[in-house]
């Protein structure tokens, strides 16, 4: 019955969307992590390009995974992953992040912790080479949850971050994308394709989420433009009674729509009338971890389709309480992992490579 007021409930609230879910039984920690979704053509990607991406991709899950498979805190285990992604020239954050219009490479950040909500970010800076990192120190250091410009590197500098030179941030195919895109007046998006931005969620052993996302944000942007990456409720959001969130997309419609607190407060609604129980698997009548699974990916996948309806593309990566770990993206491709303590540990490229049913766990 209760099965059966969930599926209604979530049929009012939901439309289709590309997605994909798994579901870890009792899963102790969990891992996800993305490196942007977009428009990826299979055949414009060389075997030595996906290897590239794919190698990156998992030394990140694996630094976030030993962290969490040690006992340790979600919190450290997503800022690991986050800064080799954020090292890494492949993707638009940190090293590699996309040029403005005038040349220059400006970074957000935000970041989460699902125990007390407390948050930190910043945008639009220009000299710290781990964007998360000075997020973090915003949330843990300040009375704030956010700071810009050069108000947000004097900051750094006074809680000892290193002034990293702006050419640092520099990579030469994203300085061709700023010519291509002013040579043939070309959008942001016709020129980018797809989003790069990472971010990466997790749930450690003593139950506690974190989110968190970091990004160049979009090619050729112009008059201080931010994006969602760096605003709590839209790009990241945490709270370990729902879920925790990272996006990636079009900033603009993740902003309008403010995607991560809404499939948290989506979590959380199905909590509070009873639909959808994160604490009793197990007892009677009680959902199990598939059915779970199942209405927070319907949940992710609704929020994702009103995305599409303003005309926005993009994707999210989430885990529960209960160690869920679920992407949802309406584009072709997202540069994705997941890893959990039930065993499930891979990354994916394109839409439906998932081989979580190739695990023997699930
Ligand atoms: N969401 C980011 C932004 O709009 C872009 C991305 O995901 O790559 O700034």
């Amino acid at each position: 019955m209760k099965k059966l007021i969930a599926a209604v409930a979530l049929a009012l609230l939901s439309q289709p969307a590309l997605a994909e879910e798994a579901a870890p039984e009792q899963a102790r920690w969990s891992l996800a992590i993305h490196g942007g979704a977009g428009t990826l053509d299979p055949n414009a990607m060389t075997p030595e390009k996906r290897a590239a991406y794919e190698a990156d991709l998992q030394r990140a899950l694996d630094a976030g995974s030993k962290i969490l498979s040690e006992g340790g805190d979600a919190m450290d285990a997503i800022k690991a992953a986050i800064i080799i992604m954020e090292d890494s020239p492949l993707f638009n954050a940190g090293k590699g992040a996309v040029f403005t219009w005038d040349g220059t490479n400006e970074l957000d950040a935000s970041i989460m912790d699902g125990r007390d909500r407390s948050a930190g970010a910043i945008a639009g800076v220009k000299t710290v080479r781990n964007p998360i990192l000075l997020a973090d120190t915003v949330r843990t250091q300040s009375e704030h949850v956010m700071l810009m410009g050069a108000g947000a590197e004097a900051f750094a500098v006074e809680k000892g971050f290193a002034v990293t030179p702006p050419e640092y941030f520099a990579t030469e195919a994203r300085r061709e994308a700023l010519e291509r895109m002013k040579a043939e007046k070309l959008s942001s998006l016709d020129v980018d394709h797809k989003f790069g931005t990472v971010g990466a969620v997790a749930l450690d052993m003593k139950g506690n989420l974190a989110a968190g996302t970091s990004t160049g944000g979009m090619t050729g942007k112009r008059w201080g433009r931010i994006g969602d990456a760096p605003v709590i409720g839209a790009g990241t959001y945490a709270d370990n009674s729902a879920c925790a969130v990272s996006a990636t997309g079009w900033g603009e419609y993740f902003l309008r729509v403010g995607v991560a607190h809404e499939i948290c407060a989506r979590l959380r609604f199905l909590q509070a009338t009873n639909w959808l129980s994160f604490d009793s698997p197990g007892e009677a009548n009680a959902p199990d971890a598939e059915e779970i699974a199942a209405t927070v990916q319907e949940a992710a996948d609704a929020v994702m389709a009103e995305v599409a309806d303003l005309g926005g593309d993009g994707g999210v990566i989430l885990v529960t309480p209960e160690g869920h770990a679920i992407f949802s993206f309406n584009t072709t491709g997202m540069y994705r992992g997941r890893a959990t303590s039930a065993g499930l540990n891979e990354v994916a490229i394109f839409g439906g490579e998932e081989r979580a049913s190739d695990t023997p766990d699930h």
